[in-house]
């Protein structure tokens, strides 16, 4: 495989802000304007690149290599992440009257989530630039993930979540050797004092789209859809989301394929936003009709990985939902609990909270016909539900 091509070419500001480009080589974060970077390809260049390739490829998010963030002759950091299957949902499909509905199995990546995918792309570029520590603010996945990674890379690994954690998430860092702070207060906190830290020591900071290429391994949820489908799209996708890399990055995904000529341009799948009750400020921006989301203030969840008051991609997050015609959609914690065991008890699947969240959403909109019954439909299960198995107890 270390002989594909390669077409990761640049970096570009995300609003664009006219800044930049900035070099594919260098070591970068956010653009000058303060928003995310995107990483770009020649995609002129990759029409050349035939998707019949895949057909020999290892099952892994590193199918897609050539329109990822490595250069000729660079292996990738990889635990075997993505190309998780996607599954008919025949039983749950027949309870919602949607004979069509999938579930993307997210829980079956390293360490039990899809940030694996963000991770290993992340650590990849990481080790690329010579590296030596790493640090994330983390709900808790986030964390696990990266610490998996850095063991795997050899990189020296610090992990900073919120105090109340789930017990699970701060002991699997410490599986993988990372080295765990526990913050008062929420994700955005273990941010400030991971960059006050890490700041002067040189640490190289992971986080949610202050990095740009965790998005990029997010992205192939997209590629991996459309191929699943034999290169169609779903009608619809729901989407747990926190700080937004898988909806952005499938976002980006669709474009790609279709600049390639791998997806005709053609109706898109309409995206859904889902969060929680107690943390919804991309589902209030919807509504509001805003362009970015406000600080959502006591933010509490079940679910960990919604648990981000603010994104700094929440334009990219509304956009994107905007653009595909979808629409956004807050759950509260009972739901999603209900949510895993129906999940699980139909489908055999171990879901997360947040992909209880996502299953409660498809019911909503099933029910206030905006989903019609002969419309295909994705459930992301973003997350297995092993370490958040309090939850259920009493149940
Ligand atoms: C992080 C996380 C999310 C939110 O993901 P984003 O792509 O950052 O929005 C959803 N579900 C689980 C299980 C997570 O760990």
């Amino acid at each position: 495989m270390t002989d594909a091509a390669a077409y990761f070419s640049h970096l570009e500001c995300s609003v664009p802000c006219g800044a930049g480009p900035y070099d594919a080589r260098g070591r970068h974060h956010l653009c000058t304007c303060g928003a995310p970077l995107l990483a770009r390809y020649d995609l002129a260049a990759a029409r050349q690149w035939p998707r019949q390739s895949l057909r020999d490829r290892e099952p892994s998010m590193w199918r897609y290599r050539e329109l990822m963030p490595v250069f000729a002759g660079e292996s990738p950091v990889t635990l075997g992440e993505g190309f998780t299957p996607l599954l008919h949902a025949r039983t749950l499909g027949q309870r919602l009257g949607l004979p069509r509905l999938y579930i993307k199995d997210e829980s079956l990546n390293p360490t039990n989530s899809f940030k694996a995918r963000g991770q290993s792309a992340a650590i990849t570029r990481a080790k690329g630039l010579g590296v030596v520590t790493v640090s994330v603010p983390s709900a808790g996945n986030a964390g696990n993930a990266m610490a998996a990674y850095a063991a795997r890379a050899g990189l020296a690994a610090k992990v900073f979540l919120p105090r109340d954690v789930k017990t699970p998430f701060a002991r699997e860092c410490v599986l993988y050797g990372a080295d765990v702070t526990l913050v008062d207060g929420l994700i955005t906190d273990a941010a400030r004092l991971a960059a006050e830290r890490g700041g002067p020591l040189g640490w190289y900071d992971v986080s949610t789209l202050k990095e740009p290429y965790r998005i990029e391994g997010k992205k192939t949820m997209g590629y991996e859809l459309a191929e699943q489908l034999d290169w169609t799209y779903p009608d619809w996708i729901v989407y747990p989301t926190g700080g937004g890399t898988g909806m952005v990055g499938m976002w980006k995904a669709f474009d790609e394929m279709e600049r390639i000529g791998w997806m005709t341009p053609q109706r898109r799948p309409r995206m859904v936003s889902v969060q929680a009750t107690g943390c919804q400020p991309i589902v209030r921006a919807f509504e509001h009709g805003d362009e970015r989301a406000a600080m959502w203030e006591g933010a509490a969840t079940v679910a960990d990985g919604l648990r981000v008051p603010r994104a700094i991609g929440d334009f990219l997050i509304l956009r994107a939902v905007r653009e595909s015609g979808g629409t956004a959609v807050a759950v509260p914690d009972a739901d999603m609990v209900d949510g895993m065991i129906e999940i699980g008890s139909t489908e055999g699947v171990s879901a997360a909270p947040e992909g209880g969240a996502a299953l409660a959403a498809i019911r909503r909109l099933v029910r206030d016909g905006s989903i019609k019954p002969d419309e295909s439909v994705v459930l992301f299960n973003t997350g297995g539900a092993l370490k958040y198995l309090d939850a259920v107890a009493g149940r």
